[in-house]
């Protein structure tokens, strides 16, 4: 199975310039989707986790999914604004535009070890203000696994000058 065919490009979408890759027909596909996370699971064997981090919004589908799959917690990371309680923050640059992130201060145990999730691996600035805020809460980024990697941007050598481990099912 190819799963690229679940995944069609929406160009310039949500702004000019971007070729915005739609997860939507994967998670409407059950045996494609179930092929996804069998594979996104081999994967995150490479990896020794107690957390799967997912990220907020279209991060949380496949973290779920692997917390589910490893036996492992689930932990999120949010828009502003969303979460109860005190919270750690990182704001960070996108493909297309600015954001941030919060997770919960009471979460994640001291020295945890989290594997951070996502969909799409862009520029790789989600991904690192993630990490940064596991560190905040006193956690270990053991590594970050995305179902896909756009690698013309460059994500994975962001991800490198922090020394955060990447596997990515799928590299276009
Ligand atoms: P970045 O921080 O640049 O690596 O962007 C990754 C985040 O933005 C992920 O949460 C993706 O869901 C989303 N994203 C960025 N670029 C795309 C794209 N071309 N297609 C789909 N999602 C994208």
């Amino acid at each position: 199975m190819n799963i690229l065919d679940y995944l069609p490009t929406v160009p310039d979408f949500p702004k000019p310039g971007i070729m915005f890759k739609d997860i939507s027909p994967l998670l409407a596909d059950h045996r494609a989707f179930t092929y996804a996370i069998d594979q996104l699971y081999d994967l995150s064997n490479f990896y020794d986790f107690d957390y799967v981090l997912g990220i907020e919004s279209r991060g949380f589908i496949f973290a779920t999914a692997l917390a589910q799959a490893s036996k492992k917690g689930l932990v999120l990371a949010r828009k502003p604004n969303k979460l109860p309680r005190k919270v750690y923050s990182e704001s960070y640059g996108l493909e297309y535009g600015t954001d941030s992130l919060q997770i919960q201060q009471d979460i994640l145990p001291n020295d945890s070890k989290v594997l951070l999730m996502d969909d799409v691996l862009a520029t790789g600035g989600t991904l690192v203000a993630a990490a940064n805020l596991v560190r905040k809460a006193g956690a270990n980024v053991v590594g970050t696994l995305v179902l896909l990697e756009i690698t013309e941007l460059m994500g994975n050598n962001k991800l490198a000058k922090e020394n955060i481990p990447l596997k990515s099912l799928i590299q276009i």
